[in-house]
């Protein structure tokens, strides 16, 4: 019998944004004296998170000056007035905030000034998307597609700016729901390019494979998103954190297997799964 064919996606795991976030810490924990804090979990990744605290960085929810030290703020980005905040503070502050979260949250805060009632497509307790709306002003608003837009919009100049790891498919139906509606619609596409090469990596594999296997933190939203866009063209798609979740029952009739993992999971982890998987597939 022909062997099960293991395949990994063409891009899958660290993007720039988690590579340089991480580059970042290890080299205050390497230099910096005094404790070193991440401002929420630096990424959302529970066995990377644990390696950061073995070196000495800890993960604190609030900016305080209790905490002193050096204080890093990850990928995601903070709100407007945490950064305001830890600017009066005595302490040093690494910024991680990804470039392009940061344009993000650029192009919110100028819609609002240019007067465009802004809208966000995003999960709305997300901590990236917590910061973009920060910028975006209190009269915006957070939507996960057209089901959440108000019967009566504020203004007939809308803005829309999008959390970086949302899906181009959500972003189509959005604006294709909010265009009637408008006198003027201006969108900016701030899904970031990882997010787009590792979603279209992605569903191509899952429509060429009998199943996939997605590997990252299950509170990872573009990892999640991954999980979601795989299971549209191969239901039989499994999203795990870790090696020891799969299953040997799920791959009955099952020929080839394909493997894909978020921006905030690490090699070795990608490595164990596919170890994982040569040892219980025939
Ligand atoms: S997924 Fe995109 S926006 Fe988020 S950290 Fe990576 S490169 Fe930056």
């Amino acid at each position: 019998m022909t062997p099960v064919q293991i395949c990994v996606s063409e891009s899958a795991g660290f993007c720039w944004g988690v590579e340089r976030a991480l580059r970042l810490a290890r080299e205050a924990a390497a230099s910096a004296p005094g404790p070193i804090h991440t401002l929420g979990p630096l990424i959302h990744n529970p066995s990377v998170i644990a390696s950061l605290a073995a070196q000495g960085i800890e993960v604190v929810d609030v900016p305080s000056a209790k905490v002193g030290g050096t204080i890093i703020i990850r990928s995601h980005g903070v709100p407007v007035e945490t950064m305001a905040e830890l600017a009066g503070q005595d302490l040093t502050l690494i910024d991680a905030t990804c470039t392009f979260v940061k344009a993000a949250q650029e192009k919110a805060a100028r819609l609002r000034e240019e007067g465009y009632f802004v809208v966000v497509l995003g999960e709305p307790a997300h901590p990236e998307v917590l910061g973009i709306r920060s910028y975006a002003g209190p009269d915006s608003l957070v939507v996960q597609g057209p089901a959440d837009l108000p019967l009566e919009l504020p203004s007939r100049r809308v803005g829309v700016v999008v959390q970086t790891t949302q899906s181009q498919e959500r972003l189509t139906s959005l604006v294709a729901a909010l265009a009637p509606r408008v006198r003027e619609l201006r969108v900016h596409n701030t899904i970031c390019h990882a997010t787009e090469e590792r979603q279209q990596a992605a569903v191509a594999m899952a429509s060429a494979v009998d199943l996939v296997v997605v590997v990252g933190g299950r509170n990872s939203g573009n990892t999640s998103r991954l999980a979601e866009l795989c299971s549209a063209v191969q239901p039989r798609t499994h999203h795990i954190e870790e090696a020891e979740e799969i299953v040997p029952e799920w791959f009955s009739g099952v020929r080839t297997v394909g493997v894909t993992a978020g921006a905030s999971t690490p090699p070795e982890q990608i490595e164990a799964v596919v170890g994982r998987l040569e040892e219980i597939v025939p």
